[in-house]
C-alpha cells in the first residue's frame, strides 16, 4: 500500500501541532473544517437562539431579569438563581472549538482530580456568551483571552460562570460581546472526585496475587460524558484537536490517544508526561489513563506500533490480544485503503468496565474478558469473542473515530458498521474461527426485538442524555449489521467495498449522515475511476437489472430509507401456482396475529424495498427481484418441486410459504436435506419457530420441521433446532408444567442420544465441533442425563483433588462447574476459586455455575456479594442477576431483589445504561403469566411516578404479553405433539 493516506494525516498534525494556542494555521473554510458546508451554514443556525435573542439580550445586558419576567418560561435558572442564557439542550453553534489544552492531574490516593483547560475558540456569530458541557467538576475560575491579548501576553479577563446542571451546562459570562470570525482562548480551572461508577474519569481496582488492592484512574466518555473529566463542547460534531498532559507518581504510568513526546520532573518528584497533540476529532474519543499496568508489543506492518496492557499479573494473557490486533490491523489497513492515522494503538483491559470495549482513538478500553486469552481456561467461545471485539474497536478506528455521524439518532453508522466489519475481516484473518457460520445469529437476536411494535427505526430521534445511551442497543448493532450485509450481498463485495471507501475517504475528521452514506454507495467512482473516464460499475458479474437498479442513486436512497427510517421487518409471503410466484410483503409482527384487531392499524403506511433472492430445484443459480410493492409476481422459467427465499439467510426478512409450500421443504429436509445449503436449512428453522409466534404456522408443523435435525450435518443448523426446543423446555419448566417438561426432557435425550453420546470431554475439532460439544454437553447435565453427570462429577472432584491445578478442557469447563456447584462443599470451593483466579474467562465460568444453585440462601450470597461490590465486581452484577433470574430456583429472588434494590441498583448504574437495561429485562423478559405481567407493569409504573422512565418498558411488557399468549395457544400442540411423537 502506498503512504498518501498517512502523508494526509501528518500535514494535519503538523497544521495543528505549532506553539502557542493560536499556531493553528488559519484554514480556508473553516465551516468546512467543522464538519458544516458554507450552504448548511444557515441551516445549522436553526439551533442558535433566533438573532432576535442575541440583540435582546444585549439590550436587556444590565438586566436580564426583566427578559425573564416576559417570559419565565424560556429561561432556565442557574444554580445561583441568576437566569442561565440557553435553554436547550444542544449547544448553541455560533462558537466553535478548535483546540484543547489539557492539563490533568489525578491523585490516586485521595481518589481525586485538579486540572486546567485551554480551549482555542472561533466565533461564528457575535455573543455574549460562550455555552458549553460540564457535569459534577467544581469550577474554579474561567478567563478569557482574545487573539491579541495573546499576542501582546495580556492576562485572561475573568468570566462569570453560570451552571445549569439539568442540561448538564455552564455558561461563561463575557463582559464585551465576542466578536464574529475571531478567535479567543478561553481558560477554566477546575476540580471533581475520580467518579464512583464507569463513566467519566473513574476509579477502578484490581487484586494482585499478594492479595494487595491497587487503584488506578481511567476514562470512558462515550457517549456523553467527557463533560465529567473536563468542561467541554460534548457533541460529536463539534471536532477539534487535543494536546493532553498528565501528571502522575513515578511508580505508575500515563497513557492516553497519542504517543507521548516527553517527560518533566516537577518539583516534589512528580512527573508530567506531554502527549503529542491528536488529529481532529470527536470529545466522546478522548481518553488517559493512570496505572501501573505493564503490555507486550509489536510493529503492524505499516509501523503502527501495537501494545496490549492488562494489570502486571495478567500480562501473561495478553499475546492472544496483540496476534489479533496486528493481523486486524493491517487487513483494515488494506480493506479501507487508508493507513491508521496515528502512530500507535494501545489496547488495555481495565479491571471495571460497564460495557465489553470503547473505541478511543488510539488508546482502546476493554474490559478484561473482551481482550485477555487464556490458553488453561478460555474456551472457544471465549476466543471467538475476543477476537470479534478487537475486530470491533478497531473498525471503529475508522467507522466512527474517522467519520463520526452528525448526531446520536445515527449512532448505527458506527455500531451497525463496526458489527458488520468483524464478519467482513474475520472471514480472512481468521477463517478457522468460521464467524461466518455465526453471523446469522446477529440478525436472528435482533429480530426478536425487531417484530415487537415498541421497537425503533434504526435511525431514531435521541435527545436527552437517557434517550442517547438507550440508542445503543441491538437495533443499532444488530439490524444496522444485517441491513448493510443484505446491502453487500445485492451490490456485490467489490461495489460495498469501494462505496465504503469513497465514504471514508470523503468524509475523513468530518461527519457524516444517512445519505452521505447512500451517496457514497451509488457514486462510489474514486479519483482515479473518474479521471480515467472508466465507468465505476464495471463489474461484469451483476445482473443488468441490479445495474441499471444501481445507476438510478435515488433508487438507492429511497430502499434504504424504507430499512433505516422504517422500524420493523418485512414478512414475504410466497405463493406457488405452476410456474408463478405470487409475493406479497407486509410487517411482521410476533405476538400479533392476522385474525387480532390490531393486526390492520398495526400494518398501515408499512412497505419496504426488499431485494429478495430465491433457488429452485431447478436452478442453482441465485435468482433476484427487488420487491417494492404490496405484491407482485414473478414467472418461473421451469417446474420446480420446490422454491427457497432469502438464500443463505442474507436479507433482513422473514419468508412464509402458502399452501403447501412449508410441506414441500419438510419433504426435502426429511428426503435429502442437503440439497439445500446450510444456512438455507439455518434459516428455515429460525423463520419456521418465529411465524409460530406471528400465528401463521403451527407448533407441530414447526416441530416437524426439526425431526430431520438427527441427519443434520450443519453444526449450525443443529444448534439452532436444540436452541428453540431447549426454550420450549426451559419455559414449561419455568412454570412448572411438569407433564410436558417430562416428556419434553425425555424427547430431547432420546432423539438427541446420538448425538450426545459422541461427545468426549477434550478440546479438539473445529470451532463448531467445539460450540455443539460445549452446549450439548450443558444441555444433557441440565436434564440430569446420568452418563454426563458422571463424567463432570468424576472431573469436579479431581480438579478439587488437585487444588484448582488439573487443566480440564476449557469448552467443558462451565458444565464441569456447574454439576459440581450443585454439593455445598463444591460450591463453596468454587467461590474460594473465584476469589483466588485471575483469569476472567474462568471467573465468569465460575460465577455462571454458582448461579445455577437450587439453594435460595447461596442465590441471595451472591446478590449481596456483588452488590458489596468486592469478590464479585459491580461489573458483573448484571450478568449475575441476569443467569439468576434463568434459574427456576433463582427467578422470584432476582426480580424480588430489582423491585425492593431500585435505587441502590440506580446509585450503581445509570439510568438507560447497558446494565441497567440488561438488569430489568434480564430479571422479566421471560415472565409468562398474567399474574407476572401485572406485577411488572406496577412496577414499572411506579418507577415512571418516580421519574424512571426507559424505552425498554415497553418493550418488556410486549413481550410478556406475547409469552402468555404463546403458551395459550401452542402449550396444547406442544402436549399432543411429545405424545404422538414418543
Ligand atoms: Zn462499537
Amino acid at each position: 500500500m502506498d503512504s498518501s493516506g498517512r502523508r494526509e494525516a501528518d500535514e494535519a498534525e503538523a497544521k495543528s501541532k505549532g506553539s502557542g494556542p493560536f499556531a493553528l494555521a488559519k484554514e480556508n473554510n473553516v465551516y468546512a473544517n467543522f464538519g458544516i458546508l458554507p450552504e448548511q451554514k444557515v441551516k445549522a443556525e436553526i439551533r442558535s437562539p433566533p438573532f432576535k435573542f442575541a440583540t435582546t439580550w444585549i439590550e436587556f445586558t444590565s438586566s436580564p431579569i426583566d427578559q425573564f419576567n416576559k417570559d419565565p418560561r424560556a429561561f432556565p435558572i442557574a444554580t445561583n438563581g441568576e437566569i442561565f442564557p440557553w435553554h436547550e439542550l444542544r449547544l448553541p453553534t455560533v462558537i466553535i472549538p478548535l483546540h484543547y489544552d489539557l492539563l490533568i492531574h489525578p491523585n490516586l490516593t485521595s481518589l481525586d482530580f485538579v486540572a486546567s483547560e485551554k480551549i482555542e475558540v472561533l466565533v461564528r456569530d457575535a455573543t455574549q456568551f460562550i455555552v458549553l458541557h460540564s457535569k459534577d467538576l467544581e469550577i474554579l475560575n474561567a478567563s478569557l483571552q482574545s487573539e491579541e491579548d495573546v499576542r501582546y501576553r495580556k492576562p485572561g479577563e475573568s468570566l462569570t460562570v453560570l451552571s445549569y446542571p439539568a442540561h448538564q451546562q455552564i455558561a461563561l459570562l463575557v463582559p464585551e460581546k465576542l466578536r464574529a470570525d475571531l478567535r479567543y482562548s478561553v481558560a477554566i480551572d477546575f476540580q471533581a472526585k475520580l467518579a464512583d461508577g464507569f463513566e467519566g474519569f473513574y476509579k477502578s481496582t484490581y487484586r494482585t496475587l499478594g492479595g494487595e488492592t491497587r487503584t488506578i484512574a481511567v476514562t470512558d466518555f462515550e457517549p456523553t460524558e467527557a463533560r465529567m473529566a473536563f468542561p467541554c463542547f460534548d457533541e460529536p460534531l463539534f471536532k477539534a484537536n487535543f494536546s493532553i498532559k498528565i501528571r502522575r507518581e513515578s511508580r505508575h504510568i500515563a497513557l492516553s490517544n497519542m504517543p507521548k513526546v516527553k517527560t518533566i520532573e516537577l518539583e516534589g518528584g512528580l512527573l508530567e508526561d506531554h502527549f503529542e497533540t491528536t488529529v481532529k476529532m470527536s470529545t466522546y474519543l478522548v481518553a488517559y489513563i493512570v496505572c501501573d499496568f505493564t503490555s507486550v508489543s509489536g510493529t503492524a506492518s505499516s509501523g503502527v506500533k501495537v501494545s496490549i496492557y492488562a494489570s502486571p499479573d495478567k500480562w501473561s494473557q495478553t499475546h492472544y490480544a496483540l496476534e489479533a490486533s496486528l493481523k486486524l490491523l493491517d487487513y483494515y489497513e488494506n480493506y479501507f485503503d487508508i493507513h491508521y492515522p496515528l502512530p500507535k494503538l494501545d489496547l488495555v483491559a481495565i479491571p471495571d468496565f460497564a460495557s465489553g470495549a470503547m473505541e478511543n482513538w488510539g488508546l482502546v478500553t476493554y474490559r478484561e474478558t473482551s481482550l485477555l486469552f487464556d490458553p488453561k481456561t478460555s474456551s472457544i467461545s471465549d476466543k471467538l469473542w475476543v477476537t470479534k471485539v478487537i475486530a470491533h474497536e478497531l473498525a471503529h478506528q475508522w467507522f466512527g473515530n474517522l467519520v463520526t455521524m452528525e448526531w446520536w439518532n445515527d449512532i448505527w453508522l458506527n455500531e451497525g458498521f463496526a458489527t458488520y466489519m468483524e464478519l467482513i475481516s474475520l472471514n480472512i484473518t481468521y477463517p478457522e474461527l468460521q464467524f461466518d457460520d455465526d453471523f446469522s445469529n446477529t440478525c436472528f437476536e435482533v429480530i426478536k426485538r425487531d417484530s415487537l411494535n415498541s421497537s425503533h427505526p434504526i435511525s431514531n430521534q435521541a435527545k436527552t442524555a437517557i434517550q442517547i445511551k438507550e440508542m445503543f442497543d441491538a437495533v443499532s448493532y444488530n439490524k444496522g449489521a444485517c441491513i448493510l450485509n443484505m446491502l453487500k450481498d445485492f451490490l456485490s463485495e467489490d461495489t460495498f467495498r469501494k462505496g465504503i471507501i469513497h465514504y471514508l475517504k470523503k468524509f475523513s475528521y468530518r461527519n457524516a449522515k444517512n445519505d452521505d452514506l447512500w451517496h457514497s454507495l451509488s457514486n462510489n467512482c474514486l479519483e482515479s475511476d473518474s479521471a480515467s473516464g472508466g465507468f465505476c460499475y464495471s463489474d461484469s458479474k451483476k445482473t443488468s437489472n441490479t445495474l441499471a437498479f444501481l445507476r438510478k442513486n435515488v433508487e438507492l436512497k429511497e430502499m434504504m430509507a424504507t430499512w433505516t427510517l422504517q422500524k420493523g421487518i418485512p414478512l414475504v409471503v410466497v405463493k406457488r401456482e405452476g410456474r408463478s410466484l405470487r409475493l406479497q410483503q407486509e410487517r411482521f409482527l410476533s405476538g400479533v396475529s392476522k385474525e387480532d384487531p390490531e393486526w390492520g392499524t398495526l400494518q398501515e403506511r408499512y412497505l419496504w424495498h426488499i431485494p429478495v433472492t430465491y433457488s429452485t430445484s431447478s436452478s442453482h443459480a441465485i435468482h433476484r427481484h427487488i420487491l417494492k410493492l404490496k405484491t407482485d409476481t414473478l414467472d418461473l422459467s421451469e417446474k420446480t418441486d420446490w422454491v427457497k427465499f432469502n438464500v443463505d439467510s442474507n436479507g433482513y426478512y422473514i419468508v412464509h410459504y402458502e399452501g403447501q409450500g412449508w410441506d414441500e421443504l419438510i419433504t426435502l429436509l426429511n428426503q435429502n436435506h442437503t440439497l439445500l445449503r446450510p444456512k438455507d436449512r439455518l434459516g428455515l428453522i429460525h423463520d419456521a419457530f418465529q411465524l409460530v409466534s406471528a400465528g401463521r404456522l403451527t407448533l407441530d408443523k414447526a416441530l416437524d420441521l426439526t425431526r430431520y435435525l438427527q441427519r443434520e450435518t450443519s453444526i449450525p443448523a443443529l444448534l439452532k433446532g436444540l436452541e428453540y426446543l431447549e426454550l420450549l423446555y426451559r419455559m414449561v419448566e419455568r412454570r412448572n408444567i411438569s407433564d410436558v417438561t417430562e416428556n419434553l426432557k425425555h424427547y430431547l435425550l432420546q432423539y438427541f442420544k446420538p448425538v450426545i453420546d459422541t461427545q468426549s470431554w477434550v478440546d479438539k475439532g473445529s470451532v463448531w465441533d467445539r460450540m455443539l460439544r460445549s452446549t450439548v454437553l450443558k444441555l444433557a447435565c441440565y436434564l440430569n442425563h446420568a452418563p454426563c453427570i458422571q463424567k463432570a462429577t468424576e472431573l469436579f472432584s479431581q480438579w478439587m483433588e488437585s487444588s484448582g491445578k488439573l487443566n480440564i478442557p476449557t469448552d467443558v469447563l462451565k458444565v464441569v462447574y456447574s454439576v459440581g456447584a450443585q454439593t455445598t462443599a463444591g460450591w463453596n470451593y468454587l467461590l474460594e476459586q473465584y476469589e483466588l483466579s485471575l483469569s476472567g474467562a474462568e471467573k465468569n465460568k465460575i460465577l455462571y455455575a454458582l448461579s445455577t444453585s437450587k439453594h435460595q440462601e447461596k442465590l441471595m450470597k451472591l446478590i449481596e456479594l456483588g452488590m458489596e461490590g468486592k469478590v464479585i465486581k459491580t461489573q458483573d452484577l448484571a450478568a449475575l442477576l441476569f443467569a439468576i433470574a434463568r434459574n427456576p430456583e433463582g427467578q422470584q429472588l432476582a426480580w424480588n431483589f430489582v423491585k425492593e434494590n431500585w435505587t441502590h441498583l440506580l446509585k450503581k448504574f445509570d439510568l438507560g445504561s447497558f446494565p441497567i437495561r440488561m438488569i430489568v429485562s434480564g430479571t422479566t423478559s421471560h415472565f409468562s403469566s398474567k399474574d407476572e405481567l401485572q406485577e411488572v407493569e406496577l412496577f414499572f409504573e411506579s418507577l415512571k411516578a418516580q421519574g424512571s422512565h426507559l424505552d425498554i418498558f415497553q418493550i418488556i411488557l410486549e413481550t410478556i404479553s406475547k409469552n402468555i399468549k404463546w403458551l395459550e395457544k401452542n402449550l396444547p400442540t406442544l402436549r399432543k405433539w411429545l405424545l404422538i411423537t414418543t
